[in-house]
């Protein structure tokens, strides 16, 4: 029966800064953008398995006024440059008061990527480094896994199911999850 069968995982989905790349606060400048170290291995791994890939982002200095839209644009180009192409990218302008319902942890970026990659959301993961990440993925009926920074809150490490030390033990975590 359908529902009795584990979903095989279609999509892994990043958060951005703090995930992929080293977190630069409200960055708009494509010559800050440092990919973390193994996330191009990783990346580069799970294409060749055939598997999609995503970024899942919240950037409230658009909101804020700190930061542009087209300042993200460039940003995200920038990753795509070191990092190789991703099949979806979701980024969510507002801030934190705008109620609106794609900031993390809200799950409206997960949803809209899955329904862009057209899958089920218990066919994708979110990997990220903050609570609001894994709060997105659950909220949306995909798995979240943390990948903690020194900056973490160690709350939100002990609230996680699922956390690994770095990206590729994240993905091994998640090829090895029912
Ligand atoms: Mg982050
Ligand atoms: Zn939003």
């Amino acid at each position: 029966m359908e529902s009795s069968e584990t979903s095989k995982l279609r999509a892994v989905l990043f958060d951005r800064d703090g995930t992929l790349v080293v977190d630069v606060p409200y960055n708009g400048d494509p010559g800050k953008v440092r990919p973390v170290a193994g996330a191009k291995a990783v990346l580069d791994s799970l294409r060749a398995d055939g598997m999609a890939t995503g970024v899942i982002t919240n950037q409230s200095g658009i909101a804020r006024g700190l930061i542009t839209a087209e300042d993200v644009a460039k940003v995200n180009a920038r990753v795509e440059e070191l990092l190789g192409p991703f099949d979806v990218w979701e980024v969510c302008p507002h801030s934190e008061q705008d109620g609106c319902a794609c900031r993390k942890p809200a799950p409206g970026m997960v949803h809209s990527a899955c329904r862009k990659l057209g899958i089920s959301e218990s066919e994708a993961a979110l990997i990220g480094d903050i609570g609001a990440d894994v709060g997105a993925a659950e909220a949306a009926g995909a798995t979240g896994v943390l990948v903690p920074t020194p900056v973490t809150r160690t709350e939100e490490v002990g609230a996680a199911r699922l956390v690994a030390p770095d990206l590729a033990s994240a993905v091994g975590l998640l090829q090895g999850t029912p």
